[in-house]
């Protein structure tokens, strides 16, 4: 298949959390040649996430966080999907037909499974687990993980009216106070649980490599329309960066005190941040 189904980025990165981008690339490796769309439909956000891993690679250098990105369009097969999904291979997404996905055998699917989902997964085990492990060392709590990704303005005909989406499941400890944080900026329209909902299947890689092993979790949505430029991915990334660093600093739930739900304001411009500005992208 030529290319890694995946790319790490800041590896050695000592920061808190490690970053996720399941829908980074609308790459299809030549095996599934176009699946049967022309290069306009292979461009639009029901290939990837416009933007995200723009903002991923900002927020990497800003936090010092280990980022793991996809590198294969989600119409070949969806990362963020249980393997049992209707979704996991669209043969239609939104309103478009995918040629390249219909009628597939068995062989077809355990094809695409073992040559990009399996290895991809498997590189988000091996990741969150060396810095699990270096933290563990170092007595420090173990990374959260945060997944980033993008949204279309209209979907199916309706305008989603929010610039931002912070989604969770079970475990809020670190997104309601990612939610609170980016709430606070009156000019932001964020929404949570917007605009889809764990149920809807979209918190599968969160829930596999960090629900199910008591790190803590946040998705975050961006409308890709706020995420066009350079400019504007290093505002968002900016505004991520403060949240989590705020969120996930001393005396945060983050922090060692996870009774502490407390948001002081200022914990998120730390000394870090100001520290890794320079060397953003
Ligand atoms: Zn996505």
């Amino acid at each position: 298949m030529g290319e890694a189904p995946f790319g790490v980025e800041n590896i050695d990165g000592a920061g808190q959390v490690v970053i996720v981008c399941d829908h980074a690339s609308n790459r299809i490796p030549e095996s599934w040649g176009d699946l049967g769309l022309p290069p306009a439909a292979r461009e639009t956000h029901i290939a990837w996430d416009p933007g995200a891993l723009a903002v991923s690679l900002r927020l990497a250098a800003r936090l010092d966080a280990p980022l793991i990105f996809s590198t294969v369009s989600r119409l070949v097969i969806d990362m963020n999907r249980p393997l049992g999904s209707p979704t996991l291979i669209p043969a239609m997404s939104e309103t478009t037909p995918i040629p390249g996905n219909a009628n597939l055998t068995p062989a077809d699917r355990r094809h695409r499974i073992e040559a990009i989902y399996s290895p991809y997964h498997a590189a988000i085990d091996q990741l969150i687990g060396k810095v699990a492990a270096r933290r563990v060392v170092a007595g420090l709590p173990p990374p959260s993980v945060v997944a980033i990704h993008s949204f279309t303005p209209i979907f199916k005909g309706v305008w989603r009216p929010w610039q931002a989406g912070v989604i969770h499941d079970t475990d809020d400890r670190l997104s309601r106070l990612v939610l609170a944080r980016l709430s606070a900026d009156p000019a932001l329209s964020v929404a949570e649980n917007e605009p889809y909902v764990p149920a809807e299947e979209v918190y599968f890689t969160l829930e596999r490599h960090a629900l199910g092993h008591g790190l803590m979790n946040v998705m975050i949505e961006i409308r890709n329309d706020e995420v066009q430029t350079c400019e504007s991915q290093d505002v968002w990334a900016r505004r991520i960066a403060e949240a989590i660093a705020g969120a996930t600093g001393p005396g945060s739930a983050g922090g060692h005190d996870e009774a502490n739900p407390a948001i002081d304001g200022t914990a998120a411009k730390t000394p870090e941040i100001r520290q890794h500005q320079g060397g953003s992208q």
